[in-house]
């Protein structure tokens, strides 16, 4: 569902590659825990599976890379990020980038709207997306009243509401308390299920019920580890 092969990327005035010659893999249905020192690259990698690194900053980047049948880099004619959306969800740390209409079920529902699903199958399936985050009961709020955990939900079922194949997670629980973090680990681990993931993730220790498979990266940009999570972390 990913692959990657030798991607590098430098960013523009940088004296060295924030990737150097990154191979990864994950297949459909598979969940990976990337890890690392600040400044390794996690970010980025999300970035280019996202398909907004290199082409919205300018950035240098070689290698190949293809995400849920599609390239995304090398290979081809390279997808666009509207068309790499519609089986590739996205939830950064701030839910206040991703919350933008008033409320919950406006912004839930507009994945939909806007792909022209029928009026009549919009309903059912916002409630399903929001039910599996545990976020039913704030179907009518609205959304610059919710709480940091409440909003990173919300903002997790408007990604899960279009069922990506792909789900990236860049430090979901980063901004919040640790009641609101595991309420949205919870709800990302219910995400996660069955799909092909990809989480950055600090709160190792906290949030309990991690991706079976760790990828660790080095300073250089380079995979240092990727083994199963629990042995890898007994190491440390
Ligand atoms: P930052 O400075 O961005 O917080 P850290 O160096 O603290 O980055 O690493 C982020 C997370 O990754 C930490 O929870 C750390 O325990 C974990 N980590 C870093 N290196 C390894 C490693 N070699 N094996 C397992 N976990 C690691
Ligand atoms: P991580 O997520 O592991 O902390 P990032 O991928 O966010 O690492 O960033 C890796 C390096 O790339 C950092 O040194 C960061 O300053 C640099 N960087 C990230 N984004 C940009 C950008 N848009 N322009 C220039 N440099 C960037």
């Amino acid at each position: 569902m990913i692959r990657v092969r030798g991607l590098t990327v430098r960013y523009p005035r940088a004296a060295r590659p924030v990737l150097d010659g990154l191979d990864l893999d994950v297949a459909a249905g598979e969940q990976v825990l990337l890890v690392g020192p600040s400044g390794a690259g996690k970010s980025t990698v999300l970035r280019v599976l996202a398909g907004v690194v290199p082409q919205s900053i300018g950035a240098q980047a070689r290698g190949e890379v293809r995400v849920a049948g599609m390239p995304v880099l090398g290979g081809g004619d390279v997808v666009g990020v509207p068309t790499l959306a519609r089986e590739v969800g996205v939830l950064t740390q701030d839910p206040a980038d991703q919350l933008v209409l008033p409320t919950v079920l406006d912004e839930v529902a507009f994945g939909l709207e806007n792909r022209a699903v029928p009026r009549h199958l919009i309903g059912p399936r916002v409630e399903r997306a929001l039910a599996l985050v545990g976020a039913a009961g704030l179907a009518g709020r609205r959304t610059s009243e919710l709480s940091g955990g409440e909003g990173q939900r919300v903002a997790l079922a408007a990604v899960l509401v279009a069922d990506p194949s792909v789900l990236l997670l860049d430090e979901p629980t980063a901004l919040l308390d640790p009641v609101g973090a595991r309420q949205v680990a919870d709800a990302v681990r219910a995400a996660r299920h069955g799909r092909a993931c990809v989480m950055v993730e600090h709160r190792l220790d906290e949030i309990g019920g991690l991706p079976g498979r760790i990828v660790v990266l080095d300073e250089q940009g380079r995979v240092r580890v990727d083994g199963p999570t629990d042995a890898v972390l007994a190491e440390r």
